[in-house]
């Protein structure tokens, strides 16, 4: 769960940088950082927090030059802590790299530990922080070179930006688990992990980058390289579609506002049931709640509200004052919804605690009855490739069965979106979608997770 930017030979490239993860805060709170190269020396902020908290006048104008890339960090692999915040930058033979990194790869470890036994000395304790050392480890002369050779030697998901003195480069794995955009702003190229970013400093979509595929932006123009072999399957993460990416975003080639209101009607159609309302779980669950209302024909209703307020710094309450719980964040609109039949709409389950303090707190506003829909199927695997979802034994579905999930939550009916429905807009979908955490069929075998990979459900698709 990261967002990467990256605006190569612009005036304002940090200031752009910086609007970008504005616009991609939702795929990190947890931390964000800009490197900015001004031809000869490459400069960096970073700090914990939200963007808007951390980039100040003051240190945006001290980002100096034309090329700068950015990230906003959700940890997947190593601690919360400062080290570990990117874009990480490094000094080697060939002078400064920095690196933003969206994905997990599945084999740092195993080469971590290789190089700590023939004595590196990593800085961070990130995944990331491996391709450099395999960059180092290369003495080519030539950038692109050394860059295939790391990529060459790491498994999992990677959608990368690289910012060198004079050069950027982008790369994508070859099963294109994460979306990486390529835009185009007056000639200035960009970078994006989502259109919305694009759309933000007014660039133009060119493209995605392609999986597999290394764009180098120089002095030279713009190169494109694809010096990997093509895997059979390619493995976009479909979890960016049910609840990761902003639905305003187009990511492998399609609206997430539409997949969500899709996965919504095709919801209403496998588990139809009489009520008044569909509310949604705001805000991820309302595209999803629309669907189902326009395909059932019950009218949507606002019936959750939400404080968009409440920042990292909220101090919860002591117990002996009172446990507000998901109040915090969502309240009942208790006018509404009382003494109504709801259809309750949301995109996924994980532990199953949330929507547990949802659904009594409807109850309690004098709900009658409770229809807990979830857009997408039960989420019974973790995910290895950049999305932080807990232990298999904390996931819900993993542990419990239906009936028993139902009366955990508390909800009068739960039903979940099929399998085949979630990928009903995708023609072969198995060819293109990894559906892992779902299905437990993990694209490639997890080098650092020999646990999973040895399980009876591990199936290579
Ligand atoms: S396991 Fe799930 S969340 Fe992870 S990449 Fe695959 S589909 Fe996405």
């Amino acid at each position: 769960m990261c967002g990467i930017v990256g605006i190569y030979n612009h005036p304002e490239a940090s200031r752009l940088a910086y609007l970008g993860l504005y616009a991609l805060q939702h795929r990190g709170q947890e931390a964000a950082g800009i490197t900015s190269s001004d031809g000869g020396k490459l400069y960096s902020h970073r700090q914990m927090g939200l963007v808007a908290d951390i980039f100040s006048e003051e240190n945006l104008n001290r980002l100096i030059g034309s090329s700068a890339i950015g990230h906003v960090r959700y940890s997947t692999t190593g601690a919360s802590n400062i080290k570990n915040i990117q874009p990480l930058k490094f000094t080697y033979a060939h002078g400064g790299i920095a690196v933003s990194h969206n994905g997990n790869l599945t084999n740092a470890q195993f080469l971590r530990k290789k190089f700590e036994q023939e004595g590196s000395i990593f800085q961070s304790t990130t995944d990331t922080e491996v391709i450099i050392h395999l960059m180092a480890k290369n003495f080519d002369k030539d950038l692109h070179t050394r860059i295939v050779y790391a990529l060459g030697q790491v498994e999992g998901a990677y959608s990368l930006v690289f910012l060198t003195e004079t050069k950027m480069i982008a790369a994508r794995d070859p099963y294109g688990w994460r979306p990486l955009v390529l835009g185009d702003l007056n000639g200035s190229p960009v970078v994006a992990s989502e259109t919305c970013a694009l759309d933000l400093i007014e660039a133009k979509f060119v493209r995605e980058v392609e999986p597999g595929e290394v764009l180098i932006f120089s002095e030279k123009g713009t190169e494109s390289f694809k010096p990997f072999d093509k895997p059979k399957k390619k493995a976009y993460c479909i979890f960016e579609h049910v609840y990761f990416s902003r639905p305003d975003s187009e990511v492998f080639g399609r609206n997430v506002y539409e997949t969500r209101k899709g996965f919504g009607q095709a919801l209403a159609k496998e588990n139809p049931i009489e009520a008044d309302m569909v509310v949604a779980v705001p805000d991820s669950g309302v595209p999803a709640a629309l669907g189902y209302s326009e395909e059932s024909g019950i009218p949507f209703q606002m019936g959750l509200i939400r404080n968009h307020y409440i920042g990292r710094t909220f101090i919860e309450p002591t117990d002996n004052i009172r446990h507000f719980g998901v109040k915090i964040k969502l309240n009942a609109v208790k006018g509404l919804v009382e003494g109504k039949r709801i259809i309750l709409v949301d995109d996924s389950v994980v532990r199953g605690t949330t929507c547990r303090k949802i659904v009594s707190m409807l109850k309690d506003a004098g709900v009658k009855e409770v229809h807990f829909r979830v857009s997408s199927p039960p989420t019974s695997w973790p995910c290895f490739f950049g999305i932080d979802t807990p232990e298999r034994k904390q996931l819900i579905a993993a542990q419990k069965s239906l009936e028993e999930i139902r009366q955990f939550i508390g909800c009068d009916t739960l039903a979940y979106l099929s399998e085949e429905n979630l990928f009903y807009f995708q023609k072969n979908y198995d060819e293109w979608f990894c559906d892992a955490c779902f299905s437990g069929k993990f694209p490639i075998s997890l080098k650092d997770h020999p646990d999973i990979s040895n399980s009876k459900s591990f199936k290579i698709k």
